[in-house]
């Protein structure tokens, strides 16, 4: 591996935390954003790059700790990235969340708004139920590894015991690690492009016995996959259903396009608020099962459904905000997303669970909403809940045409939810902003907003 070039190394102290969860240090006019580096902390730092005007950083020796650094469950949680936040107190981490909110609001909605106290899990481990990991060779070309990506790069850090994730979806990479390794299925090497399996995805449900085991390969035929399937039946018998997909592109997205059940039904059922969901390979599914349930209550208690709401789900991925909605006595709900197998699996689980009062729609949320805004559709109550990107303004424009008197706003993403609000304002008054903490250890964080019109 590669030395990293040090550029310097300064003393200072970390003041506050960025947007991505990085300790900030100010040296004269200049600032560094250190990795694992916490307010109250004081030490030595390297400067390792400058990136738009912004230098980067690492710890090289600490002085005096933050009182809010605590020993880390994981031991690579320093080098991979995924968990920037495990040796900074539980508390701490969601303040910093709550903070992180109104600031977005601030900067970039430039709005005053006081969001409620973030809620957090009573045990912030072993939440997520998608374990996700790339394969690839150790450094000397010996044994087949899998992990993280060390952040910013390509490099796979080896994790088994990620102390995140569900502890089901652990123990079945590693067994599969070891099966790849002796049928010699040789993982895809990005700088050759030989090689087959790029990635594993297990996803387990909550409520059943059930996991989905998604292999993602780079060609359909890749030797001994009759016999990994035997394997995995005989040794993973946990496992209800293999899903390979396909991946030949030289992309960084990793499920392809095409998919192919290796055996069982090819998804997994779990439950939410009472409304029993079906998951295929490629739709979105909220990866913390229990603060996924306290999103969407607050999400209802925030909608106030009567019998005479028309209610709009937008971003809808299953169906879950949308069908839950439906059960609490709304007069009907009308979903769109454009994940065409999402949209077959919120069409199942609307019959599944005899939900009549619903329908869903595969489109782009925002030509739909344009095409319903020039029909002039009646909307009553809107929940929109997209990616990370957020929404877009002739959405928004759509939707102020319609002029639905809530619009309950679940958001990823702290700053384009503030974007967009932004954009609400001359219609629709900002009432309350909850963040729940989705993602323990990370920097990320889930908003509900409610939004009614003026
Ligand atoms: N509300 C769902 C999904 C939220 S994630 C839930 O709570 O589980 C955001 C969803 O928006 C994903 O399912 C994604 O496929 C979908 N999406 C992304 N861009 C979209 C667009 N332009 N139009 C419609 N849906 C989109």
């Amino acid at each position: 591996m590669a030395s990293i070039h040090v550029l310097e190394t300064i003393t200072g102290e970390c003041l506050d935390l960025s947007f991505e969860g990085k300790g900030v240090v100010r040296d004269g006019d200049r600032t560094i954003f250190v990795t694992g580096m916490f307010p109250g902390d004081k030490g030595e730092v390297d400067i390792l790059y400058k990136r738009n005007g912004v230098f980067f950083g690492r710890i090289h020796k600490l002085s005096e700790l933050s009182p809010d650094r605590i020993k880390p469950v994981c031991k690579v949680c320093t080098s991979c990235g995924g968990c920037c936040f495990q040796a900074y107190r539980y508390s701490a981490q969601l303040a910093f969340k709550k903070k992180l909110v109104e600031e977005q609001f601030r900067k970039v909605g430039h709005m005053q708004i006081e969001a409620f106290e973030t809620l957090g899990m009573n045990n912030p481990f072993n939440y997520r139920n998608k374990v996700q990991v790339p394969f690839g060779m150790d450094q000397w070309h010996q044994n087949i590894i899998y992990g993280f990506y060390k952040e910013g790069t390509h490099i796979i850090v080896k994790n088994e015991d990620c102390a995140i994730e569900d502890v089901r979806g652990n123990k079945i990479v590693k067994e599969l690690c070891n099966m790849f390794t002796e049928l010699q299925i040789m993982p895809y090497e990005e700088k050759t492009g030989e090689g087959y399996i790029r990635h594993a995805l297990v996803r387990t449900s909550k409520h059943f016995n059930e996991i989905m085991l998604v292999i993602v390969s780079t060609k359909v035929y890749f030797p001994r996959k009759d016999r990994l399937v035997e394997l995995i039946k005989e040794r993973l018998p946990e496992v209800t259903t293999v899903v390979e997909n396909i991946n030949g592109e030289k992309t960084n997205i990793i499920l392809g396009e095409k998919d192919k059940i290796l055996f069982g039904k090819g998804y997994i059922n779990d439950t939410l608020c009472g409304v029993k969901f079906r998951i295929s390979a490629k739709s979105f599914y909220q990866t913390n099962p229990i603060m996924t349930e306290i999103l969407y209550k607050t999400a209802m208690d925030y909608a106030n459904i009567t019998e005479n709401d028309v209610v709009f789900d937008a971003y809808s991925g299953i169906g879950t905000i949308g069908l839950i909605a439906a059960t609490k006595g709304a007069k009907h709900v009308t979903a769109v997303e454009n994940v065409k197998e999402a949209v077959e699996d919120a069409i199942y689980n609307a019959k599944a669970n005899n939900i009549a009062n619903y329908e869903a729609v595969c489109d782009d949320a925002t030509e739909y909403l344009v095409k319903a805004a020039k029909e002039g559709k009646k909307i009553d109550l809107l929940f929109m809940d997209p990616p990370r990107k957020g929404s877009t303004t002739e959405f928004i424009n759509a939707v102020k045409e319609i002029a639905p008197n809530r619009i309950v706003y679940v958001s990823c993403n702290p700053s384009t939810l503030a974007r967009d609000c932004a954009q609400f304002v001359d219609k629709y008054n900002v009432i309350k902003i909850q963040p729940v903490d989705l993602f323990p250890h990370t920097s990320h964080v889930e908003c509900i907003t409610l939004l009614c019109r003026k």
